[in-house]
């Protein structure tokens, strides 16, 4: 007998459910978030979906141990809640109580995304070797997880890991939590394609204006324009490196991590990226903690929310076994 698991990253664009063994990711489909209007389709959706799964599997006669859910927004771990969202308009949603009167009370788990992510990659991905790692995901926002000894570090209400909103510049430039200067404020790729508009409007980039034309300025465009030499739009991304290095240095003085994993939509710039992010932090650390922190790309594909929702649904299981 196989003990298979329900595994689900719900995200603002797309949302991936898959059915897994204890090591493996076995089958997944991909949704629009946008085609599931309410929160109650998107769990009846998700359980037809598992059905379907599991039919096309070699698992036929199996049915789920439990499922782990990565999703987006704040939420309450312990009663399954989902406060908010901020695209999809859910609120206060009781999604593992909905869940578990649709699928017979099975054990439901869920976490948020990026803590997903963080332990997806911890155990699974490019941290698998290690204990002590800080996972950072840059995208429209910038998000974290503080993975110590192996576990996700959860702070004294669950609050922990919140590396967008750390103050990195004073007065800096309005956050969308309300502070002012926050690193997802100055460095993620809302921040950068707000830069690239000022471009814009200043006229001060022609190979920008020529690849933007009539569409909509997108950070990947911006990092188009660097590569056809743009020097406004290329110190823009050294402007972001700068701030990205100034929040990872102060993460690692603090936690002393073996490695920082970098992921997030913005990391498919990892080899222009990366390089700059390492000499900025390297610059401001200890000297003997120079070049003793790797940092490293997420390698799971997409999926670390995923794989970390397979982490999840496995020690939901083992700790309710354990009681
Ligand atoms: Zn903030």
């Amino acid at each position: 007998m196989t003990t298979l698991y329900g595994v689900v990253d719900i995200g603002g664009t797309k949302t991936l459910i898959g059915i897994a063994t204890e090591n493996e990711i076995i089958e997944t489909i991909y949704l629009k978030t946008s085609d599931l209007k309410s929160p109650e389709m998107l769990i009846d959706t998700l359980v037809e979906e598992f059905d379907k799964l599991i039919s096309q599997s070699n698992y036929k006669d199996e049915v789920l141990k439990s499922v782990g859910i990565s999703v987006p927004g704040p939420l309450n771990r312990e009663e399954g809640i989902i406060h908010f969202t901020g695209n999809l308009n859910w609120s206060n949603f009781p999604i593992i109580e909905y869940l578990q009167k649709k699928m017979n009370q099975i054990p439901v788990i869920i976490d948020d995304d990026a803590n997903a992510a963080g332990i997806g990659e911890a155990v699974y991905g490019a941290g698998r070797s290690y204990k002590n790692q800080i996972y950072v995901t840059i995208s429209t926002g910038i998000g974290g997880a503080i993975v110590i000894d192996g576990q996700i570090y959860r702070g004294s209400r669950d609050l922990a890991g919140e590396i967008g909103h750390m103050t990195v510049v004073p007065d800096g430039p309005p956050c969308s939590c309300g502070n002012f200067g926050c690193l997802e404020a100055l460095a993620s790729g809302t921040a950068i394609t707000q830069k690239g508009q000022q471009i814009l409007i200043q006229e001060q980039s022609k190979i920008l204006s020529k690849i933007v034309g009539q569409k909509t300025l997108t950070a990947e465009m911006i990092f188009e324009a660097v590569r056809q030499g743009d020097k406004a739009c290329y110190s823009i991304i050294q402007q972001v490196c700068r701030y990205l290095g100034i929040g990872l240095a102060n993460l690692v003085q603090i936690f002393n991590p073996e490695t920082i994993i970098l992921g997030g939509g913005i990391m498919n710039q990892s080899s222009l990226l990366i390089p700059k992010i390492e000499t900025e932090m390297n610059n401001h650390l200890f000297k003997v903690q120079r070049g003793h922190v790797n940092i490293e790309l997420a390698s799971l594909n997409g999926q670390s929310g995923l794989w970390g929702a397979l982490h999840l649904a496995k020690n939901h299981i083992a700790s309710k076994e354990r009681e």
